[in-house]
């Protein structure tokens, strides 16, 4: 059962105090999508997992929790182009906005999910918002290297990290890196896990970008 609950929250930047809705539980029942995106009902609270600050534009999971580089870029001229940014949903323009604090904080994590989240929205809004969420998607898989590169994970693990670099490929319509990626991650891979990377070689060799669901698990067999 999910729950909802009035916050009422001060903004650690500014000290305006608004009141949002937040979630106290839900559940999710189902396989995630490919991109790790959780399935009904937990994927459809999603606009209670960013607050924007209606004094300043702060946009966080939580507005009393501040990185020291929100200081210097929140209000910002490039910061209110995020916000602001019509090719995107306003939610999607939240999530956007607080990666790009992530981002100068260091935190590639924290800035391939919600970019990642941003690109959910878009998916949500469909066909209008279809580039949106490719330009999202490309973001993310932007966070992904420079994390890698960095020594940091986006998951809980490089496996894990490997199979979700492999659906923003495709998502973004690189399929021949994906194929060439799932061919040589396979022999590494076992069980569930090798699973995904089958079946996104073989949506990769579709052409298919269409976001899909976590397969039930098949012969653990690959060509
Ligand atoms: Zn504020």
């Amino acid at each position: 059962m999910t729950t909802m609950a009035q916050r009422t929250t001060r903004c650690g930047l500014c000290g305006h105090t608004q009141q949002d809705w937040m979630y106290t539980s839900t559940y999710a029942c189902g396989a995630p999508d490919l991109d790790l995106r959780p399935p009904p009902f937990e994927r459809d609270l999603i606009d209670a997992q960013i607050q924007r600050c209606g004094g300043c534009g702060y946009c966080a999971p939580r507005l009393d929790k501040v990185r020291p580089a929100a200081r210097h870029w929140v209000g910002g001229p490039g910061y209110l182009r995020l916000l602001g940014d019509g090719a995107f949903p306003s939610l999607a323009c939240s999530f956007r906005a607080h990666a790009s604090i992530m981002l100068r904080s260091g935190d590639w994590r924290g800035a391939l999910w919600s970019t990642l989240r941003a690109a959910w929205v878009c998916d949500d809004q469909g066909l209008p918002y279809a580039e949106a969420a490719q330009a999202c998607r490309r973001t993310a898989l932007g966070c992904l290297c420079e994390g890698h590169a960095r020594g940091r994970l986006m998951t809980g693990s490089l496996k894990s990290d490997w199979l979700l670099e492999l659906d923003l490929m495709r998502r973004t319509q690189q399929f021949d890196a994906v194929i060439v990626a799932a061919r040589s991650s396979l022999p590494l891979l076992a069980g569930t896990e090798q699973a995904v990377a089958v079946q996104q070689l073989a949506l990769a060799r579709l052409g298919d970008a269409d976001c899909h669901r976590v397969a039930p698990a098949g012969p653990d067999t690959y060509n």
